[in-house]
């Protein structure tokens, strides 16, 4: 099954794991979801510039590093992030701001707009809705953009499974929310899913299907799930 097609307005870059893949939306005021490692800052600003000019906010799915290394704060862009990893990012938690995660440090930066669920956001050319999706991180995000029906679903899932799950930073009950994270993300039925690690699934279905039944076996068997929450079935803490 071939990829399916981007409206104009997107442009996406798929980048080698573990390092996060980019989306552009081009528009009067360009928007960046996921700025990527620290260590390809530089490349990432020139790559957004060259494609869509001026990048006027940055959205974060989530906190983790390999999302959030772009630092095109600096460059004069705000950075939008769900409402609970906001407020963890201005008091510093250590949970949240662990410079050394994937030894790729940030530096400290702050949240200029914090997102609700179902809050719409104008990026680029159209307009977004933010869809909280709590699992691999409290905060997590996805966005979604109901006219071309596109899915941005960070690390919450990818083509070959779902999202890591730290059940030991977390808690236990982080797999059950996970998991209905998935759930309310695939009763969107989205034409394209749009991931932060791997290709753009084939078939948006199957990956969902993949992905429940993963999330299902978490929820099911803790020992297992702390397991796999370690790294043992995973090559992807991301
Ligand atoms: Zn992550």
């Amino acid at each position: 099954m071939s990829p399916r097609p981007l409206p104009s307005w997107v442009t996406w870059q798929q980048r080698p794991f573990p390092d996060a893949n980019l989306l552009l939306l081009h528009g009067r005021q360009p928007a960046l979801v996921d700025s990527g490692f620290v260590g390809h800052a530089e490349d990432t600003a020139a790559w957004a510039r060259a494609h869509a000019g001026d990048v006027g906010l940055v959205v974060n799915t989530h906190w983790h590093s390999d999302h959030v290394g772009g630092l095109l704060q600096a460059g004069g862009a705000g950075i939008a992030a769900g409402a609970p990893e906001a407020d963890a990012v201005a008091c510093r938690d250590p949970g949240c701001c662990a410079a050394e995660y994937l030894d790729q440090p940030v530096s400290p930066y702050t949240i200029d707009m914090a997102l609700d669920d179902g809050q719409v956001l104008r990026l680029g050319a159209a307009d977004w809705e933010v869809v909280r999706t709590p699992g691999h991180t409290p905060g997590h995000l996805a966005l979604w953009q109901p006219e071309e029906r596109l899915l941005v679903v960070g690390d919450a899932l990818s083509d070959y499974d779902v999202g890591w799950v730290n059940l030991a930073l977390d808690g236990p009950d982080a797999a059950a929310t996970a998991l209905a994270s998935l759930k309310r993300m695939a009763d969107l039925a989205p034409r394209v899913l749009l991931p932060s690690h791997g290709p753009i699934p084939a078939d948006p279905g199957a990956a969902f299907v993949t992905a429940l039944r993963r999330a299902r076996r978490l929820v099911d068997d803790p020992d297992g799930a702390i397991w796999y929450g370690s790294g043992g079935s995973s090559p992807s803490p991301s």
